[in-house]
């Protein structure tokens, strides 16, 4: 059987890989149709410009600053402009502000015209209920009553190569595998919980801390990689690691896994400024980590469940008031996702999270510890890659909420936020597009062992 649970190292042993590479290749069309085609779900709403890095000063020299970590690339000043990092990072296309409640109630059609595209209604984008909810794994975007956000085309930004690396980056990775250590952190938790303006933290001396962590979660990772070629498997586990935590460790880098994956599929080359697949990159990021691939597999089955759970309770939900066609078209598109997504009863079984002794303590502690990754996405120095890791661990965060805090047994509806629901199906589309990435690189890399 290869249902896969927190502990299921997914592997081509247990035949899960084409178990999910199989649904993934039935279901992709339709989350391609429904990211790509609808304005509901390519448009996404948050807070990127005015939130400060709250883990570390900006004015340091290990900030998430553009400055400081963005042109990083080598011989940066021999390349065109538009090649550069900071130039990548950017992001493209019309930004369209907030409207407000007042002015809403004003104006309550007026359409975003040249804003948002000439056929999208304000009605379609806008929301009001941006409350936090004690059952949120991340920090809604919009906290802060003055600064409601912006709205920013999935589909115009893509995810891919920005040249973003350096300092800046190690730091934010860090910092994210660091709150995987449950009883240790240094960073504020619950006490930065509903917070508005952003503190300043840790003194220098914690830094050491969060990289001393790193190196031994690249230990761990490290056993994990030996113990998978060793034996293939399922069932292994991380020394020293619960179940809880190691699944936060899973999803974390299985997310970290996703957006490797689109560096390499959409990789600029800068001698011929062409966007390309980069087989190298593949190769030394990922395919020699199987445990990283095993985790992005695993993000999959995990939100394939999600998606499967809320599909009931979604079915009427209204997209786009005032647009009958779209709001029709939008939720046939939804319905093929969940439908598909159910097609696989038993993907993941979550059943066995937080039930002993201490689990409803730990489920508080992995909450905090995500809403926290949620706030580290504001130390990420490149606005493409901010926005794409922001959108992401919204989608997890989303994910977990609706398997975590939503018992299957009772009639509790998961009411969720367009910007829970948004990202919930695009971080759904970045592993679809992701599964799709390795396929296709695993495909080379056999072509390349059979010639020889
Ligand atoms: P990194 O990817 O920076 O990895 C750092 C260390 O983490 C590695 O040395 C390894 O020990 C460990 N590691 C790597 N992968 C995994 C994994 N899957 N699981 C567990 N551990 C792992 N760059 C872009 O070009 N485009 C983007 O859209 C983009 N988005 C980003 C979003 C976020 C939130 C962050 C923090 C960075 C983003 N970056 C992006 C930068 C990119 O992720 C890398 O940091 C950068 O390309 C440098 O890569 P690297 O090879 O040094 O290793």
């Amino acid at each position: 059987s290869c249902v896969i649970s927190p502990k299921t190292i997914v592997s081509d042993a247990c035949a899960s890989y084409s178990t999910l590479d199989a649904l993934n290749q039935k279901v992709k069309p339709a989350v391609d149709a429904l990211t790509r085609e609808t304005d509901f779900f390519s448009h996404y709403r948050l807070n990127l410009f005015n939130k400060a890095c709250p883990f570390w000063n900006d004015e340091d020299a290990m900030c998430g600053n553009q400055a400081c970590a963005v042109a990083t690339l080598d011989n940066e000043e021999d390349i065109p402009e538009i090649w550069r990092a900071s130039e990548l990072g950017k992001l493209e296309g019309p930004l369209a502000k907030h409207p407000g409640r007042k002015l809403q109630k004003e104006r309550p059609q007026r359409p975003l015209q040249g804003l948002l595209g000439e056929n999208v209604g304000e009605s379609c984008v806008v929301e009001y209920d941006d409350e936090c909810d004690e059952r949120d794994y991340c920090v809604p975007e919009d906290e802060s009553a003055t600064a409601k956000g912006d709205y920013v085309s999935l589909v115009q930004n893509p995810e891919r190569f920005t040249g973003y690396t350096g300092d800046s980056a190690k730091m934010v990775w860090d910092a994210i595998y660091r709150e995987n250590c449950f009883q240790k952190s240094s960073f504020p938790h619950s006490a930065s919980l509903g917070m508005t303006s952003a503190p300043k933290g840790p003194a220098a001396h914690d830094f050491r801390a969060v990289l001393q962590d790193a190196g031994r979660q690249q230990m761990l990772e490290q056993q994990f990689n030996n113990q998978v070629q060793a034996s293939g498997s399922a069932g292994l586990e991380y020394e020293d690691e619960c179940l809880e935590k190691r699944v936060f460790y899973r999803v974390v880098s299985g997310m970290h896994t996703s957006i490797s994956a689109h560096i390499c599929w959409e990789f600029l080359n800068q001698t011929t400024g062409e966007w390309q697949p980069n087989l190298q990159c593949y190769y030394h990021r990922l395919h020699t980590h199987p445990e990283r691939l095993s985790n992005l597999y695993f993000n999959y089955a995990l939100l394939t469940r999600a998606i499967a759970k809320l599909g009931p309770h979604i079915q009427d939900y209204t997209y786009c008031t005032g647009d009958r066609d779209q709001d029709a078209d939008t939720k046939a598109k939804v319905l093929a996702v969940t439908q598909g997504a159910a097609s696989v009863p038993e993907i993941f079984d979550e059943s066995l999270m937080f039930k002993n002794g201490e689990g409803p303590s730990l489920k508080e502690d992995f909450r905090n510890r995500f809403r926290n990754v949620s706030r580290i996405m504001d130390c990420v120095g490149c606005d493409k890659c901010r926005l794409w890791g922001k959108l992401q661990t919204a989608g997890y965060g989303t994910a977990l909420k609706v398997l975590f805090e939503f018992d299957n047994e009772s009639e509790e509806v998961p009411v969720l936020k367009r910007t829970e629901l948004v990202a919930l199906f695009n971080t759904y589309s970045r592993l679809s597009n992701s599964m799709a990435h390795v396929r296709y690189f695993r495909g080379l890399l056999d072509g390349e062992k059979k010639e020889k």
